[in-house]
């Protein structure tokens, strides 16, 4: 976990807590593709914590 990571919990948060307030389906769906974006960007900035061996 690094500064970066936790900005983007925050944001992940914040987002989760955006989806959960509204029944309103398009919000719901860019919400959940910007956690999407949000969780993609913590995955690359630690791409060796995936726990998954590596191949090749
Ligand atoms: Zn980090």
């Amino acid at each position: 976990m690094c500064d970066l990571c936790r900005e983007l919990d925050y944001k992940i948060e914040a987002c989760r807590r955006l989806e959960n307030s509204t029944n309103d389906e398009l919000t719901r769906e860019a919400v959940a593709d910007l956690i999407r974006e949000y969780e993609e960007d913590k995955a690359k900035l630690h791409p060796n914590q995936s726990g998954e061996a590596s191949r090749g």
